[in-house]
């Protein structure tokens, strides 16, 4: 298009950078108003077992059905809701929402196992005072033990974290709320670092799934995955592989010995009865 536009493509690009900026201002200032409009829902992606296939729980995924341009995606907003501190609010309805759901799992299909939810933290909620109380009055609130919690942190979040931002997620940890780190690999931190964090889940990148397409893949790839998963376990912590597309992805990352995955090869993120679905499956075989 900035060919066909000829000497006006600077012009061109400055009336998109503007139209970007003006639907980024549009949204922020929407933002609120959207949270008490309740515009937000939640759909969630399968966790699956590499080993046997059965469904062990699922992530939370924050979109907003905005009411001029349909469903955004949180990459989105959620940097908007991060700047303008919404995301503390948003984020405890995601939590109290997804725990709900969790429960709700669990009651109607305890024969497919206790069931699990992830649920993702933003930096801001991390360093916010009230964290660990909102946690515990929310799994309270819906009767959920907190083992059946997962939340997954950034590994670029805890980079040089000092021990103040670790406190709140090490008191969660003793409760028995599960941390993991997210999008792990992408965030070039000390691995030596890991010993010192409280979490005991790693989720490997998207990126590391991809360098898997082929089969068999790049021996170095094979390499550096096989080496996170053994430092991984031999730290005692769980390996979760993400954006597994292809079925041949699965199979050379549970070779690998990676714990369990997520991606469109099981299930794209929607609504929760489609979970309902695939855990009914499995425990009826
Ligand atoms: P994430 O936590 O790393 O979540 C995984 C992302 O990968 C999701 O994108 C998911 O839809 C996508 N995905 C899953 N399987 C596949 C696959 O097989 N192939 C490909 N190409 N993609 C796959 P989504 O839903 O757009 O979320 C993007 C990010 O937004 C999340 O990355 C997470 O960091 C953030 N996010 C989502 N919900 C929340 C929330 O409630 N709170 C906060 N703070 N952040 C959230
Ligand atoms: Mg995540
Ligand atoms: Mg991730
Ligand atoms: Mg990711």
């Amino acid at each position: 298009r900035a060919k066909s536009a000829g000497g006006n493509r600077f012009e061109l690009a400055d009336e998109e950078a503007d139209a970007r900026a003006i639907t980024r201002h549009g949204l922020t200032t929407a933002l609120p108003a959207a949270l008490d409009r309740g515009e937000f829902f939640i759909e969630y992606q399968p966790l699956v077992h590499l080993g046997d296939g059965s469904v062990r729980g699922a992530e939370a995924l924050v979109r907003w059905l905005h009411p001029q341009h349909g469903v955004l995606g949180p990459d989105r907003f959620i940097p908007l809701a991060e700047h303008t501190g919404l995301i503390v609010p948003l984020g405890r309805w995601v939590l109290e929402q997804s725990v709900r759901q969790a429960r709700e799992w669990r009651e109607r299909y305890d024969d497919a196992g206790p069931l699990r939810i992830n649920v993702n933290l933003s930096p801001c909620q991390l360093t916010h005072p009230g964290l660990v109380q909102d946690t515990v009055d929310i799994l309270e609130r819906a009767g959920v033990e907190p083992d059946a919690l997962c939340l997954e942190v950034t590994e670029s979040a805890l980079i040089g974290a000092d021990d103040d931002l670790l406190k709140p997620l090490r008191r969660l940890a003793e409760m028995g709320v599960d941390i993991a780190l997210d999008d792990f690999g992408t965030g070039y931190s000390n691995l030596a670092n890991l010993r010192r964090l409280p979490v005991s889940i790693l989720k490997l990148d998207r990126s590391f799934t991809q360098s898997m397409q082929q089969f068999p893949a790049d021996p170095v790839d094979l390499k550096i995955v096989e080496g996170i998963v053994s430092l991984a376990h031999s730290l005692d912590l769980a390996v979760t592989v993400e954006g597994v597309e292809t079925g041949a992805q699965a199979e050379q990352l549970r070779i690998l010995g990676c714990d369990t995955a997520q991606g469109w090869y099981y299930a794209r993120p929607g609504p929760p009865e489609r979970l309902h679905e695939l855990a009914l499956v499995d425990a009826t075989g």
